[in-house]
């Protein structure tokens, strides 16, 4: 297929990485200082009339600012739309007053919507976007390092329900992504550090060197080194791209994505969805739980799950599902994990899809593990 040429990178000491997908390209920019010239980038990808910016109260507090004016200067601004902050926010209560919002604001069809802050507002926005008169045109200006190497890329939009995580939603590609590194300045540690588990998950699915560079690197990145937060989130943003060029649909190789996250989605579930256990902690714990399963299965030669474990407990990350004990909750039952795996939206006839690996760099996707195997893993960690 051929890739339609998107246009050039705002200049200074950002990186471009784009998404191809024919007609429907888009460039995900990369630097510090983006926010303050998101106008510029904003009138290359589309020629919008009025762009709505939809944030949440902390972010609102922290960086609409910067947005909203230089939007205001280039007369593209109509007044922003405010949401709480938390995952709570990703609901059909939430949806609903942000779509008359919107409309209220005047927004056609030939106007944007700007989702200003982390993965909670890109994919609550994004679904808004998507179908708000529609589907208007979505511009993503992530703020946590989880979102700016992750959900900001790759199209998929929803909320939750009573029944479980983003099970209504709808694939809405953005037109533009801007990732102002400058953001994360203010991003609490703990949320860094579980954006940073979806960053080693890119090494170790597909890409050994990167893995490599990570641990060399990678507590740099997290005290702040401007010089590798921009690289790692670039390279991030690659892989992401790339496969989800291949598989925009998540019919096949997308699901490499999900390394870790078969046992991370588990482990949420079990503990509620709560503050007690982030996003990427879970990952991280999942990322270590799927190495030592493919060893355990002579899928994977020995030691790197030592080694893997290793980097990630060395940068804060929990490893293992003992460690849960800490967070007050005790620790789950196997068969609980096993029945909130069986839920997942992966699961088809019953059986489970798992990422595994053959090496740090070499995931693949498989449904022939047997539940024994899972049971006697389980039962191992859950002490
Ligand atoms: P989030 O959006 O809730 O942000 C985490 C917290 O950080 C929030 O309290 C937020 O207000 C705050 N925050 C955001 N930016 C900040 C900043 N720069 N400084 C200080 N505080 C800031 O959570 P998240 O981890 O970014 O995203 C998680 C969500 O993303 C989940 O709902 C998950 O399902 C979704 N997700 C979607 C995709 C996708 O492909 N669409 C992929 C991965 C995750
Ligand atoms: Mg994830």
């Amino acid at each position: 297929s051929q890739a339609t040429p998107v246009p050039d990178a705002p200049g200074g000491n950002s990186r471009t990485v784009t998404v191809a997908l024919d007609q429907r390209s888009y460039p995900i920019h990369i630097g510090a200082g983006l926010l303050g010239r998101a106008a510029e980038m904003v009138r290359v990808a589309g020629d919008w009339q009025r762009c709505a910016v939809v944030t949440d109260a902390t972010v609102a507090r922290l960086h609409l600012e910067a947005l909203q004016a230089n939007l205001s200067e280039a007369r593209l601004a109509v007044d922003p739309v405010v949401v709480p902050a938390g995952e709570s926010s990703k609901s059909f209560e939430q949806l609903a007053p942000l779509c008359e919002a919107l409309l209220m604001r005047g927004i056609e069809r030939g106007d944007a919507v700007i989702a200003l802050g982390g993965g909670v507002i890109g994919d609550l926005a994004g679904f808004a976007a998507s179908i708000l008169r529609r589907g208007v045109a979505l511009v993503q200006v992530p703020t946590t390092l989880l979102a700016q190497v992750d959900s900001s890329v790759g199209g998929k939009t929803g909320i939750n329900t009573p029944q479980g995580k983003n099970l209504i939603g709808t694939f809405h590609q953005p037109r533009l992504v801007i990732a102002d590194t400058d953001t994360l300045d203010t991003l609490p540690a703990r949320e860094l550090r579980a954006g940073y588990a979806e960053i080693v998950k890119y090494g170790l699915l597909g890409d050994a060197q990167f893995f490599a560079w990570l641990e060399e690197n990678g507590l740099a990145l997290l005290r702040g080194d401007a010089e590798a937060r921009a690289y790692a989130i670039e390279k991030s943003c690659q892989m992401k791209s790339d496969i989800v060029a291949e598989d925009e649909r998540e019919s096949g190789k997308r699901a490499l994505l999900n390394l870790g996250h078969t046992f991370g989605h588990a482990l949420e579930a079990w503990a509620g969805y709560s503050g007690d256990l982030l996003h990427g902690e879970a990952v991280a714990i999942g990322v270590g739980l799927a190495f030592k399963l493919s060893e355990q299965l002579g899928l994977c030669p020995p030691g790197r799950h030592e080694r893997v474990t290793a980097h990630l407990r060395a940068v804060g990350l929990p490893v293992a599902i003992g460690e849960l004990g800490a967070c007050g909750r005790g620790i789950p039952e196997p068969a609980e994990l096993i029945t909130h795996m069986m839920q997942d939206k992966k699961v088809t006839g019953g059986r489970l899809t798992f990422i595994l690996v053959r090496d740090i760099g070499d995931a693949f996707i498989t449904r022939d593990v047997a539940i024994d195997d899972l049971k006697r893993l389980l039962s191992e960690e859950c002490r």
